[in-house]
């Protein structure tokens, strides 16, 4: 069994006037992640952890924020299109792993919504993604509430 271990990280601006969207799922809140998609951080940082475990470069490379076409995109169409990729070149994911760091909102009780929705969208089973969510203890502009940063690690499996 040939095992690949992948990093990804992704941060944005909150900003007013948008939604927030984490993980496909959109959760309430006063503000919303500033970019040129849904601008969703964590499913950002899984697609660049799924790539990187694949050795495929990055989403930044792969969905150029110059193309028309991935303008206001929901990012689960990015990961969908991701997860192809990597059962193309003959992976499966093993398991999902990411953190959310978030002064606001409570995460809490979305994450379990958040891990089916990547689940459902990956076709794979829901307990090989884990969605951890946490505050930056008011420390530096993710506890100012001025953005929002997710890290994730990908494990992919090869077999043959
Ligand atoms: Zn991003």
């Amino acid at each position: 069994m040939n095992c690949r271990i992948g990093i990804g990280y992704d941060i944005h601006r909150l900003a007013e006037g948008r939604k927030l969207f984490l993980g496909g799922v959109e959760i309430p809140y006063i503000k919303g992640l500033l970019g040129h998609s849904d601008a969703d951080a964590l499913l950002h940082a899984i697609c660049d952890a799924m790539l990187g475990a694949a050795g495929s470069s990055d989403i930044g490379e792969l969905f150029p924020n110059t193309d028309q076409k991935y303008q206001d995109i929901s990012s689960l169409e990015l990961l969908k299109i991701v997860g192809a990729l990597l059962r193309e070149k003959g992976f499966k994911i093993g398991n999902i792993d990411a953190v959310v760091i978030a002064q606001e909102p409570n995460l809490s009780p979305f994450k379990k919504l958040i891990q089916a929705k990547i689940a459902q969208t990956l076709n794979i089973g829901e307990q090989s993604v884990n969605i951890k969510a946490k505050t930056n203890e008011g420390l530096g502009e993710i506890g100012a509430k001025e953005a929002i940063a997710c890290y994730s690690t990908v494990l992919l499996v090869r077999e043959g």
